[in-house]
């Protein structure tokens, strides 16, 4: 069964799969609903997996509502939750993706991801009155920052005003959720608020990266691209690893980036040759590069508009690295 309904999921996974300005590494997910069970994202599995036919996971989406609301209703701090029982998955074994709760309570398809284009604003500090201008003919809602995972499904849960979410949902230092009851609806809502907000702000594409491969595990980032991507290597492995201002920077590249040694895998900024080399496997690398590139480009946009970024406070960072459920997403990319 999970075979064929993988097909729907595809749908709203494989249009964004191709490049890092919608999803970097195994961030984001997707997920379709089939009466009372979910086909999920599998965590650590990207979007590209999907498209190929693996990495998602199926449970009872009841059994996910009726938890998160008893567990919301305790009124105990919670960050995270454990899922119910798995009902199958492609490959075996795997766990469905850390924020699995906020696509239980939204339509049928729900499409979640890191968009470059939305963060630039959703990492801004006036986030709130530049969302009014873009989407002010639009249904919207901004959530602010909250740890990944259980507390935006509580946050959701808690903020429910009409009978139902509006279609798209900014996450505040995050990225964006968009939801509705098919699979057209929901890619063709994304790219309308995806195209308003870059006509919006007048941003260009984010430009690629190309990376030359040096030896075993070992890629350079090709010195006209670190020129493009407008990376200053000097100020590299500072604005990596403390001016987080999304939650899967620090996931990805706390411990990992230096200028004095070669870690792997990680990343290796030389300041006196002015290179940068990525070491590490195959999706490592690939993750590596297109946060790099979305670092970067939010960081720089939001500079080039005039704005004020707004990074995650280092207590938030610290609660988020202690989650069980990110060590085991950090663990499969690195496997
Ligand atoms: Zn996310």
């Amino acid at each position: 069964m999970i075979n064929t309904d993988i097909k729907l999921l595809q749908l709203i996974s494989e249009p964004f799969s191709h490049t890092g300005e919608h999803v970097q590494g195994p961030g984001g997910n997707t997920s379709v609903k089939f009466d009372s069970t979910i086909l999920i994202k599998a965590s650590g599995f990207t979007f590209k997996d999907v498209a190929n036919g693996s990495g998602v996971v199926s449970l009872s989406n009841t059994a996910i509502i009726s938890n998160l609301t008893s567990k919301v209703n305790s009124g105990d701090k919670i960050y995270e939750n454990e899922a119910p029982q798995i009902l199958g998955s492609i490959p075996d074994g795997l766990k469905p993706s850390m924020e699995f709760e906020f696509h239980a309570l939204l339509d049928m398809f729900v499409l979640h991801t890191h968009s470059v284009y939305v963060n630039v604003i959703a990492c801004a500090d006036n986030c709130d009155e530049l969302l009014k201008q873009i989407f002010n003919d639009d249904e919207y809602l901004l959530v602010p920052y909250v740890t990944p995972g259980f507390p935006i499904a509580e946050y959701l849960l808690k903020n429910k005003t009409g009978l139902a979410y509006p279609p798209v949902i900014v996450l505040k230092n995050h990225g964006v959720i968009v939801h509705g009851s098919s699979a057209g609806a929901v890619v063709e809502k994304y790219k309308y608020a995806i195209d308003k907000i870059m006509a919006h702000c007048g941003l260009q594409p984010m430009p690629d990266m190309v990376l030359q491969k040096i030896g075993d595990d070992n890629y350079l980032v090709d010195k006209a691209n670190v020129v493009s991507n407008n990376i200053d290597v000097a100020t590299l492995v500072e604005t990596l690893n403390q001016k987080v201002l999304i939650p899967d920077q620090s996931i990805f590249f706390k411990g990992k980036v230096s200028s004095s040694t070669q870690i792997s895998p990680g990343i290796f900024a030389n300041i006196d040759s002015n290179e940068i080399i990525l070491q590490g496997n195959d999706k490592f690398i690939l993750a590596c590069k297109t946060m790099i590139q979305a670092v970067y480009y939010i960081s720089n946009n939001i500079k080039k508009l005039g704005l004020q970024p707004d990074y995650i406070p280092a207590e938030l960072i610290s609660i988020m690295h202690d989650l069980s459920t990110e060590k085991y997403r950090s663990s499969i990319l690195e496997k």
